[in-house]
C-alpha cells in the first residue's frame, strides 16, 4: 500500500498548530502498518531553517493558474528519524515569506491561488516522479482541490485512474473560502461551481470541495466526527456532512512519543517517568517558576495553558474567570501562546496586575511548551470545540492533570474523577457546558482534591502518564481505512467494467 500525504504543514519543517504534529508523525508510524508513505508540503521560507538535508531534484514544472503559467521546482528531504520522503514544492513567489498563511494577523490575499498552486504541483508529480500510489491522503482546505482535480480532470490518464482519495478535515473552522471569480484560478468548469460541490453561500470553499470529491473522509476524532454533522461545530456544512456519514470516520491523533517523553525531553530540567514524577516535577517547576518570574512556591498547583490565543480555546470562559481566581486562589498561572491581540492585551493587563500568580509569554516556543508540560500540575483547555486537541496528550503523558471542557477529542481522551470506570480509568476533570460557572467549579475541585487527597491525585497522574497515545494504534485505523477505501474502490470499478 503507497500512500502520498498531503498537507500545508508538518514538523519539523513548517508548523502553525496541530495538523504539523500529525503530518510529521502519522508517515512515518503507517510504516509500522506496511504502508508506504511520502509527504508533500509547500517550500516556504522556514523549511530551509528545519535542520534537515534539502536537495534539488532538478524537476521543474508548470502550472497553469487562471490564465498564466507558473512555474514549479521540487526538492527533496526526509522526515528525520525515517526514510520517509519529503517532496518540497518551491514557488519562491508564493511561498518564500515569513508566513505560512498570514503576516501580522493577516491573510494573505493571494491564499487561493498559492494552495491551487500546491495542490496542482502535488497532482503533477504523481507523474513526474513515477510515483507508486494507491491513496492520496490529502488535508485540510489548503489541500481540498487534489480529490476534485483527481475526479475530474486527471482520472482519464491511466496513471491516475486507479487512485483513490481520502481527505481529512483537521478543523471545520477554517474551510478556504474564497469569492466566486477565484473558481478562475482553480481551472474547473464552473459546473462544479454548485452548492453541493463547491460552491458555499456564493464562495468558492474549498473545505467543502475536498469533502465533496474524496472518497473517504476522515477527522480526528470519533466524537467530532459526530458532532460536525450538527450545527453550530458544522460549521455551515453539517448538511454536507450528513450526506457522506457513511464514508466519515473519526480517528483520534496520536501523539510522537520520542519528542514528547518525559524520561528522556532534551528541554526539560529534570527528566522523570511515572516512577519519579513527583521529585522531576518538583524541580521543572521550581526552575519554570523562577524563569518565569514566580514566586517559588512548589506548594501552589500551577496551571499550565499552551496554544494558539483564539476563541477556540475557551479564552472567552477563562477571561471572564481569571480576575476573580486570581484575587482569591492560592494558585499560579503560565500562559504561553500566540495569536488575538486582543487576548494578548487582556492577559498582559492582568499578569501586571498579579505578577506573582499570572505570567505569561507571547512566544511560540517548542522549548518552553514541553517545559510547561513537565512542570505545571495541571493543564487547562477548556474548549469552546476542539477536533481532537495535542495538548491534553502532552499534558497525560508528563503528569499534568488535563482541566477540560467535554467537547471532540478532549471528550473521547478525558474522563473526570468522577466517571471514571475500570475500563475507562479517570485521569482528568471535564465540564460539559460552555458556562463560566461550570468551568469555575471544575477548577476549584482539581485544586481541592490537589490539596486535600494525594493519593487520589497520585493515581490521577500515574494513570495518564501509563497510557499509551503513541500512533502505533491511530496509524493502524488509518492503514485500515486506506485498505478499506481502495478495496471498495475496486469494487466499483469492477462492477462498472
Ligand atoms: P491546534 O491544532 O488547534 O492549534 P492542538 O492542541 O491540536 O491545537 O495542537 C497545538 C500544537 O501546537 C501543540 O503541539 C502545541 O504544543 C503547539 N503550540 C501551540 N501554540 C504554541 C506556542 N505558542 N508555543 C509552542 N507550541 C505551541
Amino acid at each position: 500500500m503507497n500512500v502520498l500525504f498531503a498537507s500545508s504543514e508538518a514538523v519539523p519543517f513548517a508548523k502553525t498548530g496541530g495538523l504539523a504534529d500529525v503530518s510529521g508523525s502519522l508517515p512515518v508510524a503507517l510504516r509500522q502498518h506496511d504502508v508506504e508513505t511520502c509527504l508533500f508540503l509547500p517550500a516556504y521560507r522556514c523549511v530551509y531553517q528545519a535542520g534537515q538535508p534539502i536537495e534539488r531534484t532538478g524537476l521543474y514544472f508548470d502550472i497553469p493558474i487562471g490564465s498564466k503559467l507558473v512555474t514549479g521546482h521540487l526538492l527533496r528531504s526526509q522526515l528525520p528519524g525515517s526514510d520517509v520522503p519529503v517532496y518540497l514544492v518551491e514557488q519562491p513567489q508564493y511561498f518564500d515569506r515569513d508566513g505560512l498563511y498570514n503576516e501580522h494577523g493577516r491573510d494573505y490575499n493571494d491564499n487561493c491561488e498559492r494552495y491551487v498552486f500546491f495542490c496542482r504541483a502535488v497532482v503533477e508529480a504523481i507523474r513526474l516522479l513515477d510515483l507508486p500510489v494507491d491513496v492520496v491522503h490529502a488535508n485540510d482546505w489548503q489541500t481540498g482541490l487534489i480529490p476534485a482535480l483527481l475526479e475530474t480532470e486527471y482520472h482519464v490518464a491511466d496513471r491516475y485512474r486507479s487512485l483513490t482519495t481520502l481527505f481529512t478535515i483537521h478543523n471545520m473552522a477554517y474551510q478556504g473560502q474564497f469569492w466566486h471569480w477565484d473558481m478562475l484560478l482553480t481551472g474547473l468548469d464552473w459546473k462544479y461551481f454548485n452548492w453541493q460541490q463547491m460552491e458555499c453561500h456564493g464562495k468558492l470553499n474549498l473545505l467543502k470541495t475536498g469533502i465533496a470529491f474524496s472518497h473517504t473522509i476522515s477527522t480526528v476524532s470519533p466524537r467530532y466526527a459526530l458532532e460536525i454533522q450538527h450545527e453550530p461545530l458544522g460549521c455551515g456544512l453539517g448538511g454536507v456532512l450528513r450526506e457522506r456519514r457513511e464514508v466519515l470516520k473519526g480517528i483520534i491523533n496520536g501523539i510522537d512519543d520520542q519528542a514528547w517523553n518525559p524520561a528522556t525531553d532534551p528541554h526539560l530540567f529534570a527528566n522523570y517517568d511515572v516512577q519519579s514524577w513527583q521529585s522531576g516535577k518538583s524541580t521543572n517547576k521550581t526552575q519554570l517558576q523562577q524563569q518565569f518570574g514566580l514566586e517559588v512556591r512548589p506548594d501552589l498547583p500551577l496551571i499550565g495553558s499552551v496554544g494558539r490565543l483564539v476563541g477556540q480555546k475557551g479564552w472567552e470562559l477563562i477571561l471572564k474567570l481569571l480576575p476573580q481566581w486570581l484575587r482569591s486562589q492560592d494558585a499560579q498561572w503560565i500562559v504561553l501562546g500566540t495569536g488575538d491581540p486582543t487576548l494578548e492585551q487582556q492577559l498582559r493587563l492582568l499578569a501586571a496586575d498579579y505578577p506573582q500568580r499570572l505570567s505569561v509569554q507571547f512566544a511560540f516556543s517548542d522549548a518552553l511548551a514541553h517545559r510547561i508540560e513537565a512542570a505545571s500540575d495541571m493543564f487547562l483547555m477548556p474548549s469552546q470545540y476542539e477536533p481532537c486537541g495535542l495538548n491534553q496528550l502532552y499534558s497525560l503523558r508528563y503528569g499534568s492533570v488535563p482541566i477540560v471542557r467535554e467537547t471532540g477529542g478532549l471528550a473521547d481522551t478525558i474522563t473526570d474523577l468522577e466517571q471514571g470506570s475500570d475500563t475507562q480509568p479517570a485521569n482528568g476533570f471535564s465540564f460539559p457546558g460552555w458556562d463560566v460557572n461550570q468551568l469555575h467549579r471544575t477548577l476549584e475541585r482539581a485544586v481541592r482534591v490537589y490539596r486535600e487527597q494525594p493519593n487520589t491525585w497520585r493515581s490521577l497522574v500515574e494513570t495518564g502518564m501509563r497510557q499509551d497515545w503513541s500512533w502505533y494504534a491511530s496509524a493502524g485505523k488509518y492503514a485500515q481505512l486506506y485498505r478499506h477505501t481502495v478495496a471498495r474502490r475496486n469494487q466499483l470499478q469492477s462492477s462498472l467494467s
